[in-house]
């Protein structure tokens, strides 16, 4: 579905943060990036939707260079939940999710629907919150929202960069588990990035370990903990 092949990654600033990537990620699957702070997740998160050029190799999506995507339908077609909440402070939650553009073609009452759905589907009571500000919602219930406007679009692709790191423990734990629900139910291929490999392990299909810039394993939870 995602294919890297010999991709690397030099900064104008001569700094190499990807080396000589082979990596493909599997239609459906969960697959958790980890590996220490500086070690090339973000960069190679940002490749996949061409926020950042490789300086070698290529990657495609579905067989295809993402190169040749005109951009806007490759941004479309892959969501992305950032570290940063980045909600509208004076939108309501409806509003927040109803700027996709993707929810435009959605009739007012139909609109109305598809937010209940999309809310329920990761935990939030559109009773009770559709109507709030960011600032009346828990950080956890901000990540959720910010899921929400990802799945809106209806991607194939759903990129999360540590989508749990500014949450406490119980909303943390909670979050993952609706992740992994979400995953199950819509199938979609998710790529995450996360510095926790209890995580990594508890939510990945598979599990990509970076150190420095390379891939030193790539395996399921299960031969990761038996093959550490
Ligand atoms: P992370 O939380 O993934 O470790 P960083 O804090 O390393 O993220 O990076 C945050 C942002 O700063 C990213 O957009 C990254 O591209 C940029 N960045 C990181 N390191 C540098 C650097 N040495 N020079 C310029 N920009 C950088
Ligand atoms: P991670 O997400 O694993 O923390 P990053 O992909 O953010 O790692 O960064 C990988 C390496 O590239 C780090 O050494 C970082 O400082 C560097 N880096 C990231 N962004 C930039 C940038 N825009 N310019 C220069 N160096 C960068």
């Amino acid at each position: 579905m995602i294919t890297f092949t010999d991709v690397t990654k030099t900064y104008p600033d001569g700094t190499t943060a990807l080396k000589n990537i082979n990596l493909e990620v599997q239609e459906g699957e969960l697959l958790a990036l980890i590996g220490p702070s500086g070690c090339g997740k973000t960069t190679t998160m940002k490749m996949i939707n061409r926020l950042i050029q490789p300086t070698e190799g290529k990657i495609t999506i579905h067989n295809q260079d993402i190169e040749e995507y005109n951009i806007h339908e490759l941004r479309w077609n892959i969501g992305y939940v950032l570290q940063e909440i980045a909600l509208f402070p004076h939108m309501t939650v409806e509003e927040n999710i109803s700027v996709v553009p993707e929810m435009k073609k959605w009739k007012k009452n139909e609109l109305s629907k598809r937010i209940d759905e999309l809310m329920k589907m990761v935990g939030l009571d559109p009773k009770k919150h559709r109507e709030r500000k960011p600032s009346e919602l828990s950080g956890g219930q901000q990540q959720r929202v910010g899921v929400i406007r990802a799945l809106a679009a209806d991607p194939d692709i759903i990129l999360m960069d540590e989508p749990f790191s500014a949450l406490d423990p119980i909303s943390r734990e909670q979050l993952q588990k609706d992740i992994r629900n979400l995953q199950q139910e819509i199938k979609k291929t998710i790529v995450f990035v996360t510095h926790d490999m209890d995580e990594a392990l508890a939510l990945g299909d598979r599990v990509c370990l970076m150190k420095a810039g390379e891939i030193i394993q790539l395996d399921s939870p299960q031969n990761l903990i038996l093959h550490p």
